[in-house]
């Protein structure tokens, strides 16, 4: 999630923090903020929306000082506003910082502070670091000390960079979880979330480590373990140009976007998940209660476009499995002009990366007026859907910038998990002992997701033999026949192959009529007691000539002699293998789409946020 940076040296501050800020404009924001040291005071400028609105701010009102920090955010906790957005300063404003990520026990901390009298001005997790560090200043009288100390209260992820009025000569950064590099310059030196921030200024930088801590001034930079002991390290020298240092390296955001989901998954999870010890024992939504809808809803309604439908219809087989509630899903450009029966024991769940897809705000809209309760799951805060809809579950996936969604997806499937699991035990549908394991086995899914990433060069290999063949259809049984859906679509949107999905039973009445030796058929199998059937459906196009490939899970011999190749991925409780299966479908879209020379990240008439009906 989004960027931070930092200057000292003999420039002015200001220029080069606007300048830096727009070199990671790509990650995506909703507002934008700068401080800067100007003689013996912090000067804060902020704004909602663009940089351009910020940039205006100070060309009119230049702060002077060549000391600074700045911020893009990408609201996690609070709306996009003014008032949230970054720099955060302590009450009296003589510490200002910018921060990346979550600071999960935020809660408890504001409760903290609160108590000893501080007001705070923003809804926002990050504030609570302002004042923590104020508070551990006031103790040690060390800015330095005091940040170190701060860090130990949180829980979550982090990338800092803080200033203080007493020392107008350095900038203390920190990170865990969320990227930080120092740049280091000739009498000037920089900090960033992301090396093309700095890059025309140097190629020389620090990639900061888990847990360390930097003290950045303009002719030296100090490194430091979480416990201050002093670390050395050799600068490296980066030598790939601007447009692969946006992507991190990767060649396109999907494949980025792609790699980011064991962290997502992790983001999405982590928060909500009440432990003992390391032990996943119940489900929070942050601080939103859930029990008023658990209670009445004797119907659910799931309504979205796109791959966000398809996370409803996976979720239709989730919620019916646990919770035993009946399951309606319906795209939502049909939903709004059907004349939909819905009452207020309904419980309409509407999904949408955005939170702006037009069709879906305006079944929310009817769903609402209908009397139902809704709730949005959405990547982004402040949005329509979230202002709208009565509960919202956000999913913390950060910024997509790729048309194609991956991992929206999958932190859509885990967020919808949450809710069927939460509400399932809420209803006494599944007993505490079952409630613990299947707790268990979700937390288990970020680091399965990330085994698969491990080894992607079967996918590549199996792609370069496949990626000319004229049609692809993609097959399985109950959830797999879901996952079947999205990875149809996944592969038309970015290599522009025909591909279909069916449930793989539906085959014989009709589809198999298609099938020659110019097809591909890919069966999806996670569900281990229909095997037999699926390997039959593989048998029946294989013997008409269709290239095979299976991606299943756990014991895949039976598929020997039906497929071509097998995919095996690691084995998952079988609704949550659905997040698992996924990503070799997206890889194999991914790689399709470059074999075939398409720019996989902007494909050919797609938007990626689609306001319009
Ligand atoms: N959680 C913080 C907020 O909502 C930081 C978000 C970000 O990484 O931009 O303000």
């Amino acid at each position: 999630m989004c960027g931070i940076v930092g200057y000292v040296g003999c420039k002015e501050a200001t220029p080069v923090l606007i300048n830096t800020l727009k070199k990671l404009e790509y990650r995506g924001y909703d507002s934008a903020g700068i401080a800067v040291m100007n003689d013996d005071e912090i000067l804060v400028r902020k704004a909602k929306g663009a940089l351009k609105v910020l940039e205006e701010m100070v060309v009119k009102e230049v702060i002077k000082g060549s000391i600074g920090i700045g911020h893009t955010r990408w609201a996690t906790h609070g709306e996009p506003s003014d008032i949230n957005a970054h720099p955060h300063t302590n009450v009296s404003g003589s510490i200002a910082i910018v921060h990346n990520g979550i600071v999960e026990n935020y809660a408890k901390l504001k409760e903290q502070l609160q108590a000893q009298g501080i007001v705070f001005k923003s809804q926002t997790d990050t504030e609570v670091i302002a004042h923590l560090v104020n508070f551990f200043y006031e103790q040690t009288n060390d800015i330095f000390e005091a940040v170190k100390l701060a860090l130990k209260k949180l829980e979550g992820s982090y990338a800092l960079g803080v200033i203080c009025k007493d020392y107008p000569d350095r900038i203390i950064a920190a990170r865990k979880d969320s990227p930080l590099i120092v740049g280091l310059g000739k009498g000037e030196n920089f900090i960033a979330s992301d090396v093309p921030a700095v890059l025309e200024y140097t190629r020389e930088v620090y990639f900061l480590d888990q847990k360390e801590l930097a003290v950045v001034y303009s002719d030296h930079v100090d490194l430091f373990t979480e416990d201050g002991e002093k670390i050395i390290k050799e600068p490296f020298h980066v030598d790939w140009d601007m447009a692969s240092a946006e992507k991190g390296g990767y060649a396109h955001f999907m494949l980025k976007e792609i790699y980011e989901q064991p962290k997502a998954l992790r983001d999405t999870l982590h928060p909500r998940l009440v432990l003992e010890g390391n032990k996943p024992v119940d489900i929070k939504f942050d601080e939103m209660d859930f029990s008023s809808i658990f209670k009445n809803v004797e119907r659910i309604i799931i309504t979205a476009c796109g791959t966000a439908y398809h996370a409803g219809v996976a979720a239709r087989y989730i919620f019916e499995e646990f919770a035993r509630v009946p399951v309606v899903v319906d795209v939502a450009s049909e939903f709004r002009y059907r004349n939909p029966i819905i009452s207020n024991k309904d419980v309409v769940i509407i999904i949408s990366q955005s939170g702006e897809t037009a069709d879906t705000l305006a079944a929310l809209r009817l769903a609402k007026e209908a009397g139902a309760q809704v709730v949005a799951i959405t990547n982004c805060v402040g949005s329509t859907a979230s202002r709208e809809a009565d509960k919202v579950i956000y999913t913390w996936a950060g910024p997509e910038i790729a048309v194609a969604s991956t991992k929206a997806y999958t932190t859509q499937l885990m967020c919808l998990c949450l809710l069927a699991l939460k509400m399932a035990y809420s209803r006494n549908t599944i007993s505490k002992p079952e409630y613990e394991k299947l707790l268990s086995s979700l937390n288990e899914v970020p680091e399965k997701v990330e085994q698969v990433l491990k080894d992607q060069s079967i996918v590549q290999k199996f792609a370069s033999q496949n990626f000319n063949k004229s049609k692809v259809f993609y097959i399985g049984r109950l959830i797999d026949s879901a996952s079947s859906l999205e990875s149809a679509l996944k592969l038309k949107e970015v290599s522009y192959m025909h591909s279909e999905a069916f449930a793989a039973g539906e085959l014989k009445h009709g589809p198999i009529a298609l099938i020659d030796t110019d097809t591909l058929v890919v069966g999806i199998a996670t569900q281990k007691a229909l095997y037999e059937k699926i390997n039959s459906n593989m048998e029946e196009v294989k013997s008409r000539g269709a290239a095979t490939l299976i991606i299943g899970q756990g014991d895949t011999s039976v598929f020997n002699g039906s497929a071509d190749t097998v995919i095996t991925v690691p084995e998952t409780e079988g609704m949550f293998a659905a997040i698992v299966s996924i990503i070799p479908v997206q890889l194999f879209a991914y790689y399709c789409s470059v074999l075939k020379g398409n720019n996989p990240d902007k494909p050919r008439n797609l938007a990626k946020s689609v306001t319009v009906e």
